[in-house]
C-alpha cells in the first residue's frame, strides 16, 4: 500500500476545507428536502451496469453514472443505452487514481479529466459534465491543477455524497445482501432521510470482487422499500446548488505577454492592453462539442472571425464564432478559426492573420469561476465544521469506499 506523502497542507486541515468547499464548490445533497434522495453508480461501465440501469429505468428514476475512462472506451454502447434510458454519465477519470497523491508525485490529472473527456462527451446531453474524485480524495493542489486548464473549465465537481457506498465492502466480504439493504437503510435514516447515494455498478481496483457484485440484487430489495416508504428520487442536475452551478458559464481571461489582457475596447474591438482586474477581460466559454468552442465577450457578444480583425459583434454562434482550442501547455492555448487560420496579434489589435501555426499568439489563460469568499458568517462556519467532521469521517472509513 502507498503511504499518503505527508504535508502541512493535509486536507485534513478545517482552512483548506473552507477553499475546498468555497473555491472549488464540493457538491454534495444536504440541501434535498426529506425524504429525497439522487443516486448515483461509481467505477462502471461493466458487466452489471446495464442491469442496473434498466431496473432503475423500470422504476422511473433517473441515476448518475460516475464511469472510469479506460472502461467506457471499450464500451460506448453501453453509455448510449444509459443516455437514452435518462441516466446521466459523469467523469470519474480514467485510471482511478488518488488524486492527491497523484498530483504530489507530478501524475498529469488534467490528462485524466481530458481523456475520460474524450469518451464520454458524445452521451453527455449538457455542455457541462459532472466529475466526481475517486474515493472522494480532493485537496487544494488538485483544484488548483483542474483550474489551470480552459479544457476542464466546463466540468462541476468534484461531487460528493452523504450516504457511503459500502456495497462494495460487503461483495468483498461475502457478507448477505440483506445486511447491505439494512446498511443503506440505517445511514439513509442517519442522514435525515436525504443525500446523495453512491452505489457500485462496477469495482474499480479489485478485479478479485468483480464477479461478487450482488449490487442489482441489493437494489431489488432497497428501491422497493424505499418507494414504500414514500422516498423521492431526484437526478443530480435537479440538487439546486449543482442546477445553479450549471446555469453559470466558466469565466477566464487570456493573456498575452506580461500583464496584457484581451480586452474588450470600445464596442466590439479587442486589444492585448488590459490592465488586471479589468471586467472587459473576462470571456465565458461555450463547450460545442466536436472540439469547438465560442467565447463571449463582456458586452456578451460573441468573438468572430467573419472579418480580418476579431470583434465581439455577434448574438449568435454560427460557423465564424467556432475556434478549435490547442493547449501548449496545461495553461496556454493556441486559438484557430474556422478557415484554418490562427489567431495572432498585429499592433496590439486580435486578428486572423496567421495562416501557419509558427506566427500564433500563445494565450495564457486563467480561470476566474472561482473566488475565495472570506466574509462567511458564524452560521456558516458551523456548518462548514459540521461538513469538516463528516469529510474526516469519510476518510476514515476510506478502505470502505471504493
Ligand atoms: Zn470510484
Amino acid at each position: 500500500m502507498i503511504k499518503q506523502r505527508k504535508s502541512k497542507k493535509s486536507y485534513f486541515n478545517l482552512d483548506l476545507a473552507l477553499f475546498h468547499l468555497y473555491q472549488q464548490n464540493s457538491f454534495n445533497g444536504t440541501d434535498l428536502p426529506a425524504k429525497t434522495l439522487c443516486l448515483t453508480f461509481d467505477d462502471g461501465p461493466g458487466s452489471h451496469t446495464l442491469a442496473i440501469a434498466r431496473f432503475l429505468f423500470e422504476h422511473h428514476i433517473q441515476a448518475t453514472f460516475f464511469v472510469v475512462g479506460k472502461y467506457a472506451f471499450y464500451h460506448p454502447e453501453i453509455l448510449k443505452e444509459l443516455k437514452e434510458m435518462g441516466h446521466l454519465i459523469g467523469n470519474h477519470t480514467y485510471e482511478h487514481p488518488d488524486l492527491p497523491y497523484y498530483v504530489s508525485v507530478n501524475g498529469d490529472i488534467i490528462d485524466q479529466v481530458l481523456r475520460t473527456d474524450a469518451v464520454i462527451k458524445p452521451f453527455v446531453d449538457s455542455d457541462r459534465v459532472y466529475f466526481r474524485a475517486p474515493y472522494g480524495k480532493w485537496s487544494a493542489e488538485v483544484a488548483q491543477e483542474l483550474n489551470q486548464s480552459i479544457l476542464t473549465a466546463s466540468h462541476i465537481g468534484p461531487v460528493y455524497w452523504e450516504i457511503a457506498g459500502i456495497d462494495c465492502y460487503y461483495w468483498q466480504n461475502n457478507w448477505p445482501v440483506k445486511d447491505a439493504a439494512d446498511r443503506y437503510l440505517s445511514d439513509i435514516e442517519h442522514n435525515e432521510q436525504r443525500g446523495i447515494v453512491v452505489f457500485h455498478d462496477e469495482i474499480a481496483d479489485m478485479d478479485v470482487v468483480k464477479p461478487h457484485n450482488k449490487t442489482l440484487d441489493l437494489l431489488k430489495i432497497l428501491i422497493p422499500q424505499l418507494l414504500g416508504q414514500g422516498y423521492e428520487f431526484v437526478r443530480l442536475d435537479e440538487i439546486v446548488p449543482i442546477k445553479t452551478a450549471s446555469l453559470q458559464e466558466p469565466k477566464f481571461t487570456l493573456r498575452i505577454g506580461k500583464e496584457k489582457y484581451v480586452c474588450l475596447n470600445n464596442k466590439t474591438d479587442l486589444f492585448a492592453n488590459g490592465k488586471p482586474g479589468n471586467p472587459h477581460n473576462l470571456f465565458t466559454l461555450k463547450d460545442l462539442g466536436y472540439g469547438k468552442f465560442a467565447f463571449r465577450a463582456a458586452n456578451n457578444f460573441y468573438l468572430s472571425s467573419a472579418e480580418n480583425e476579431i470583434k465581439a459583434k455577434h448574438f449568435e454562434i454560427n460557423e465564424t464564432e467556432k475556434f478549435d482550442i490547442i493547449p501548449v501547455d496545461k495553461n496556454s492555448i493556441m486559438l484557430r478559426c474556422y478557415d484554418g487560420s490562427y489567431l495572432t496579434l498585429e499592433k496590439g489589435k486580435l486578428t486572423r492573420n496567421a495562416p501557419f501555426m509558427r506566427q500564433a499568439a500563445i494565450f495564457s489563460y486563467a480561470n476566474h469561476n472561482f473566488t475565495i469568499n472570506n466574509n462567511i458568517s458564524r452560521k456558516q462556519k458551523l456548518l462548514l465544521f459540521k461538513k469538516q467532521l463528516l469529510f474526516i469521517k469519510s476518510k476514515l472509513q476510506q478502505k470502505l469506499n471504493f
